[in-house]
């Protein structure tokens, strides 16, 4: 489509400035520091047309959509087997929820939701010589991008906040479905969300999803299109805490979000679109970005139903 580009600038302009009464994440403390007026959209479509608007090329805390780059090399390295260690399944809970574990036996109910990345990262641990530098030489060869890094500050301060995964993750271990050492799965956890990008940055790096013929610039594949499939399902049923009915019902695409503020939708065979604002609503996901998304699908009629 070649009117994205007034459609973003139009729906900016809207929503910018809209009375938003959420609030921007400090349970983290270092999130806290993040203006809440920033506001950025990039999309990407898949023969690489990129429109912009706002804060789009400033770097932000992913966050929580970390957890489709930990999910995605683990799937890769794991195969089939990852699910015996994870299952696909919507939470209905909060993403730091320790409510169903007890019942499900320490197996999490998908790979978004707190518990369930750390599974993932225990996975890609028994994996990696080096998993910090592993996890990070994967996100920078998927998305030919040499500038990704973590953000020690946000790593640190989670750490040190960190109760509830803390809880998780030792919970998880009692149940025999953590295999390293909790401080270093943690660690590395901790490390996977605090990875910082742009909007365009993050679009781009979620081509290979939006892209059934996607190969990254050595000529790989990063994933089977039966495996992308299957994560952008799980991303339109699990990708939203507790909210990715009410995603899935306004906007229509796969996605996820980050307590950052931002959040990225999938349209497969079409394009990836990135929202940053960063208050959030109650459910965690972004005020504005749900809103600017709904509104964007709507204007372009390209969700997926
Ligand atoms: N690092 C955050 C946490 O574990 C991620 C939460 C999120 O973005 O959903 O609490």
């Amino acid at each position: 489509m070649d009117n994205y580009q007034k459609i973003i600038e139009s729906i900016y302009a809207d929503v910018k400035n809209i009375e938003d009464s959420g609030k921007v994440a400090n349970y983290i403390p270092e999130l806290g520091n993040v203006s809440p007026d920033n506001f950025g959209i990039n999309i990407t479509t898949i023969d690489k047309k990129s429109f912009s608007i706002g804060d789009f090329d400033k770097k932000f805390s992913i966050q929580s959509i970390s957890k489709i780059l930990t999910l995605t090399m683990a799937y890769k390295l794991q195969g089939e087997t990852l699910w015996e260690r994870v299952d696909v399944e919507p939470s209905g809970n909060p993403f730091n929820s320790l409510l169903q574990l007890e019942a499900d036996l320490g197996k999490p109910r998908n790979p978004f939701i707190n518990a369930g990345a750390i599974v993932v990262c225990d996975v890609l641990m028994s994996h990696l010589k080096n998993p910090k530098e592993d996890f990070l030489m994967f996100c920078k060869e998927i998305s030919n991008n040499p500038h990704l890094k973590y953000n020690n500050k946000v790593a640190q301060s989670e750490k040190i906040t960190g109760f509830r995964n803390i809880a998780l993750c030792n919970f998880i271990k009692s149940f025999g479905n953590i295999k390293n050492n909790i401080d270093q799965v943690l660690d590395f956890y901790f490390y996977t969300c605090s990875l910082e990008m742009s909007c365009q940055e993050l679009s781009q790096i979620f081509l290979f999803l939006a892209d059934d013929h996607f190969t990254t610039q050595k000529g790989d594949r990063v994933l089977s299109m039966s495996q992308a499939k299957r994560i952008n399902a799980i991303l339109l049923t699990c990708g939203f805490y507790d909210e990715s009915g009410e995603f899935a019902f306004r906007v229509g695409l796969p996605g996820k979000s980050g307590v950052g503020g931002g959040i990225v939708a999938i349209h497969p065979d079409e394009y990836c679109i990135t929202v940053w604002s960063p208050k959030l609503n109650k459910k965690g996901n972004s005020y504005k970005a749900m809103l600017f998304l709904e509104q964007f699908t709507t204007q372009t009629a390209s969700s997926i139903f």
